[in-house]
Formats: structure tokens, C-alpha cells, sequence
């Protein structure tokens, strides 16, 4: 094939291509507060909901964060989102497995569950980050019922992104969106450390 004609093959593929987005462009019609739910084991779900709320507040939306598990370190996003004017809720125990006292568990994590619902009734909150609260249902610390009642009944306009490994079937069926992230490879793996920045 000489030069000319791979160009040309190459126009025709794009055209096609752009008249097929365009056209499920045109065909998506509906405006809407969007489930979203970032599951898997790989890394990344915490930062893809950080991300969209960074997104958000650079639209000058109302964002809102609760974080269901609290790490050992510092959080970067909420470093620089607070300064941003978006309010945290961070649960107020350290890592499940590493507190190992359940009743204090449960208490800090229906504490933020009530301020979820709160954030879940205000229809002047544009975007919520429910940060690792698949573990919080697993464990049962949270009613699911309560869980999928409080996301069905919340304002149409307002999106939710929840994050966290082993999201259960109900909530993933009841989203708009969801993506799992699946590890390839991890440098903790190879004995590296978490960093600062990168991490957390
Ligand atoms: P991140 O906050 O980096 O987006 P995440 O939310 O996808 O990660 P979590 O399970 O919440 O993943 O993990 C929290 C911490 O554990 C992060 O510091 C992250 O880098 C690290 N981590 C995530 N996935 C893995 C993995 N597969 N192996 C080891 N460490 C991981
Ligand atoms: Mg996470």
C-alpha cells in the first residue's frame, strides 16, 4: 500500500469512527446524579473518587468527603481540599485490623454513616465521596438496606462515588457506572514502601 492510500484508509477509519461517537453522543439525551462505584483489588480507587471531586470543585460544585476507614498517615487530598472549602468526615478510628476493638468500630462507623445520610438528603450537596465503604458493609457495621434506601432516595441531581474492594452485588447493581480495578503489579510487592504523595 503506498503512502497515499494508507492516509486515506486512515481518514475513512476516523470518519467512520467519529460518526459513530457523534451519533451516541447525540443519542445520550439524559441528565442525571450518577452512581459511580470503583471496586477491585488493583490500585486506584481512592484516587479516581479524589480525582472526581477535584474535578467537581474545579466546576465550583458542592463536594463532600467521608472517609470510612482512616489510614496511619496523613491524607494528601484532603490536605488540599479542605483548603478548597470541602468538608471531611473521617471516621474516627485508625484501620480495622488494626484497632481489633469492634464495638468502637461499629460506633465510629455508624457515626459517619449518619452524617452520610445528612449529605445524602441535602439537595445542596452536588458530589459525595463515600471513600472505603464497601468494607464498612461487608463487615456489617452499616445495614445495606439502610445503604441502597439512602442512595435510591437521594436528590436525582446529586452524584455518589463509592470506592472500596469486594463492593456487594446490590449496590454495583443499582449504580450507573462501575469500574473495577484490577492489580498487574504492585511495588509493595517488591518490598517498596508506600510514598508519600503517591500513596497517601
Ligand atoms: P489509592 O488510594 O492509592 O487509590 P486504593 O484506594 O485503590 O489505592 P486501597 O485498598 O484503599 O486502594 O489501599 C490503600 C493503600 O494501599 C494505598 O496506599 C495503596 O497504594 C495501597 N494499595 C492499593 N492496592 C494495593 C495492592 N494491590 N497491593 C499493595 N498495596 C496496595
Ligand atoms: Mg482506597
Amino acid at each position: 500500500m503506498s503512502n497515499e492510500q494508507d492516509k486515506a484508509l486512515h481518514k475513512k477509519r476516523m470518519q467512520n469512527q467519529k460518526e459513530k461517537v457523534d451519533q451516541r453522543i447525540a443519542a445520550a439525551q439524559e441528565d442525571k446524579g450518577l452512581l459511580l462505584v470503583i471496586t477491585g483489588n488493583g490500585k486506584g480507587k481512592s484516587t479516581s473518587g479524589f480525582g472526581t471531586i477535584t474535578r467537581a470543585v474545579g466546576h465550583g460544585l458542592n463536594a463532600k468527603v467521608v472517609q470510612y476507614v482512616k489510614g496511619g498517615w496523613e491524607c494528601g487530598e484532603r490536605n488540599l481540599l479542605e483548603k478548597n472549602g470541602v468538608e471531611f468526615h473521617v471516621m474516627g478510628t485508625g484501620f480495622t485490623w488494626e484497632t481489633q476493638d469492634k464495638e468502637s468500630d461499629i460506633k465510629a462507623a455508624q457515626a459517619a454513616w449518619s452524617y452520610s445520610k445528612t449529605l445524602l438528603q441535602d439537595p445542596s450537596v452536588d458530589v459525595i465521596l463515600l471513600d472505603e465503604i464497601t468494607y464498612m458493609v461487608t463487615y456489617k457495621y452499616i445495614d445495606l438496606d439502610e445503604v441502597l434506601a439512602a442512595l435510591n432516595a437521594r436528590p436525582k441531581a446529586q452524584h455518589v462515588v463509592v470506592t472500596g474492594r469486594a463492593c456487594h452485588r446490590s449496590i454495583i447493581e443499582l449504580a450507573d457506572t462501575v469500574s473495577e480495578v484490577r492489580p498487574v503489579k504492585h511495588a509493595f510487592d517488591n518490598g517498596i514502601k508506600a510514598q508519600r504523595g503517591i500513596d497517601w
